[in-house]
């Protein structure tokens, strides 16, 4: 039996409205969107063999996300290009850092 969980502040950065989940309504249906549409690229998805390597590399390397310290679950390309693994165009994220950095990405358009 849960007791009634308590309200707290919405993950989004700089958001102050209160919820019981992670964000707050319209920030959780932007989150999620900006996620289905940047779930990766194919290649940040692991379709090639190539990538797929050098992604288990990185994540031995640096198994915890470079911004919040949380377990890494996948390889950023910093520079947006999923052909270039050089390794300082790679970061390890959690999933949230991951999607906060592509929703940056639309708003910047
Ligand atoms: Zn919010
Ligand atoms: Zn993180
Ligand atoms: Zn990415």
């Amino acid at each position: 039996m849960s007791p009634m969980r308590a309200k707290h502040q919405c993950n989004y950065q700089g958001c102050k409205a209160l919820t019981i989940e992670r964000f707050c309504e319209p920030h959780k249906k932007a989150v999620e969107k900006a996620y289905d549409a940047t779930r990766g690229t194919a290649a940040e998805r692991g379709y090639n063999s190539t990538w797929a390597k050098v992604r288990t590399m990185k994540l031995n390397a640096d198994p915890l996300c470079e911004r919040c310290g949380y377990v890494a679950v996948l390889v950023h390309h910093k520079d947006r290009n999923p052909r270039n693994n050089r390794e300082e165009n790679l970061e390890s994220l959690c999933k949230e850092d991951h999607v906060k950095e592509h929703i940056q990405d639309r708003w910047r358009r």
